[in-house]
C-alpha cells in the first residue's frame, strides 16, 4: 500500500464516553489511521478522566481549539443525578459543549447527511437544510416571577448614572398571572450573525435569518437590524461574489416556506427558535445518526461532532456482550470534517481528498443496502441489509479501499 498521508497541522481530539467513545476508537482504527498518519493532539473527555481533573481537561481542550483552529469531539455524558452514583463523581459537572461553546464564543450549525432510500418526512426536502442556533440568552437565561392578583408590574432599568427608566408591562386586575423578563446582548447577536455569515460563504449556501420583528419592534428587532448592518457592511460584496444570498423574513412566513422548500440554505435562528426548530428538522430527515454538528467560532475556529449523544442503551448492550447496530456515520462525518477544514486550511489537498472519499464511501454503503438498524427501519431499498457496529465499518472500508 501507499505510504500514509501526511499531516503538518494536528488536529484536536476530544474522546468521549459511552457507545461513542467505543465507536470513536473503531473509527481511528478501521478508516483513519490506516491510511493517514494521524497528528492529533488528544484529550480525553470520557466523564472518568474530567472527574479526575475537575474538569479541566474540558478547558484545556477548548483552549487548544483556539491554539490549532480544528477540533473533533466524540459525545460526552452531561452529569444528573443518576450518573452522580454511576460514576461517584466530585460534583455535576457541567455539560462539555456549554464549556467549550463559552470558550470559543461559537455558534453551532447542526446539518443531516442525504442518503438514497431514506425520503424525509417532507419529500420536498432534497438537499440539507442546516440550522444555527444562536446559543445565548432570550428564555434561557430568564427572571420569571408568579404575580398576585392586585399586582403591577414594571420594567425597572437603571442606568450607570442612577436614572431609572420604567415601563408597565401589566396592571393584575381580576386574576393572578405570571411575567418574564428576557435579555440579550448586541455583541453576542453580532458574534452569531458573523458566524452565520462566514459559514455561509464557506459552503456556499444561502442564509435565512427570521425573527418576529413586526411584534417586538424593540428586541426582535434588534437582531434583524444587527443582521443587516454587518451584512451590508461586511459581506454583502462577498455574498455577491460567491453567488449566494442573505434572506430576512418573518418567522412564521419562514417557517412556511421551509416546509415547502427543497432545502440547501442555512437557517438562523433565535436561541428558542433554534431549539424547537431544529428537533423538529432533524426528525424529519430521519435517524439522530446521520445528523452533524459543527461549533463555529466568530474567528474561524471549527470543532466538529456528532449532534447526537453517547447512545447509552446501546452501550449496556454492549456491556452486556450483546450485539449492537450503532449508527456511526456522524461520527465519521466529524472526523472527515475535522480533517477537510484541516486540509483546507494547510492546502493539503491529499488530506482533503482522503476525506471526501471517505464520505463517499460511508454514502455509498448505506446505498448499496448495508446499513445499521436505526436506518433499515427507514430505508426503502429493497435489497437492505441490517448490519452490527463493527461490520458497518468494515464495509465502508471495503469500499474506500476501492476508491484509494
Ligand atoms: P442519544 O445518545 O442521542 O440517544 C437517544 C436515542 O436515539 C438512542 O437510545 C437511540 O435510540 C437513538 N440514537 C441516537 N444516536 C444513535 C446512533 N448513532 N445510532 C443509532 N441510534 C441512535 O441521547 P440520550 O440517550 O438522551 O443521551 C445519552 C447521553 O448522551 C446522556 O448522558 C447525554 O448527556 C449525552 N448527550 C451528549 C451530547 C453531546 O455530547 N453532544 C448530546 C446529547 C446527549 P434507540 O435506543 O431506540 O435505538
Ligand atoms: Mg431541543
Amino acid at each position: 500500500m501507499a505510504d500514509k498521508i501526511q499531516m503538518t497541522t494536528p488536529i484536536v481530539e476530544m474522546d468521549g464516553d459511552e457507545m461513542t467513545r467505543i465507536i470513536w476508537k473503531m473509527i481511528k482504527d478501521v478508516l483513519i489511521c490506516p491510511y493517514v498518519d494521524l497528528k492529533s493532539d488528544y484529550y480525553d473527555l470520557g466523564l472518568v478522566h474530567r472527574n479526575e481533573t475537575n474538569d479541566q481537561v474540558t478547558i484545556d481542550s477548548a483552549n487548544a481549539t483556539k491554539k490549532y483552529g480544528v477540533a473533533v469531539k466524540c459525545a460526552t455524558i452531561t452529569p444528573n443525578a443518576q450518573r452522580m452514583t454511576e460514576y461517584d463523581l466530585k460534583e455535576m459537572w457541567k455539560s462539555p459543549n456549554g464549556t467549550i461553546r463559552a470558550i470559543l464564543d461559537g455558534t453551532v450549525f447542526r446539518a443531516p447527511i442525504i442518503v438514497k432510500g431514506i425520503t424525509p418526512l417532507l419529500p420536498g426536502w432534497k438537499k440539507p437544510i442546516t440550522i444555527a442556533r444562536h446559543a445565548y440568552g432570550d428564555v434561557y437565561k430568564n427572571s420569571e416571577m408568579k404575580v398576585a392578583d392586585g399586582s403591577k408590574a414594571e420594567l425597572v432599568v437603571t442606568d450607570k448614572d442612577g436614572n431609572e427608566t420604567r415601563q408597565l408591562i401589566h396592571t393584575f386586575n381580576g386574576s393572578d398571572g405570571i411575567i418574564q423578563g428576557l435579555h440579550n446582548i448586541n455583541g453576542s447577536i453580532a458574534s452569531f450573525a458573523r458566524a452565520c455569515f462566514n459559514f455561509a460563504l464557506d459552503t456556499k449556501q444561502d442564509l435565512w435569518f427570521a425573527t418576529k420583528d413586526t411584534i417586538s419592534k424593540k428586541y426582535d428587532h434588534t437582531f434583524k437590524d444587527i443582521f443587516q448592518e454587518i451584512f451590508d457592511a461586511e459581506y454583502k460584496e462577498k455574498f455577491d461574489n460567491a453567488g449566494i444570498e442573505y434572506f430576512y423574513t418573518l418567522i412564521d412566513d419562514a417557517v412556511a416556506r421551509v416546509v415547502r422548500s427543497d432545502g440547501g440554505y442555512i437557517w438562523a435562528c433565535k436561541n428558542y427558535d433554534g431549539d424547537v426548530m431544529s428537533d423538529m428538522v432533524a426528525t424529519a430527515f430521519g435517524s439522530l445518526g446521520m445528523m452533524t454538528s459543527v461549533l463555529v467560532s466568530p474567528d474561524g475556529v471549527y470543532e466538529y461532532e456528532a449532534a447526537h449523544g453517547t447512545v447509552t442503551r446501546h452501550y449496556y448492550k454492549h456491556l452486556k456482550g450483546e450485539e449492537t447496530s450503532t449508527n456511526s456515520v456522524a461520527t465519521i462525518f466529524a472526523w472527515t470534517g475535522a480533517l477537510k477544514k484541516r486540509g483546507e486550511l494547510d492546502n493539503n489537498a491529499e488530506l482533503s481528498a482522503f476525506a471526501e472519499k471517505l464520505e463517499k464511501a460511508t454514502i455509498k454503503t448505506i446505498e448499496d443496502g448495508v446499513m445499521t438498524g436505526d436506518l433499515y427501519i427507514l430505508s426503502n431499498l429493497e435489497n437492505k441489509r441490517k448490519v452490527n457496529t463493527e461490520d458497518f465499518l468494515l464495509e465502508i472500508n471495503n469500499r474506500l479501499k476501492e476508491m484509494l
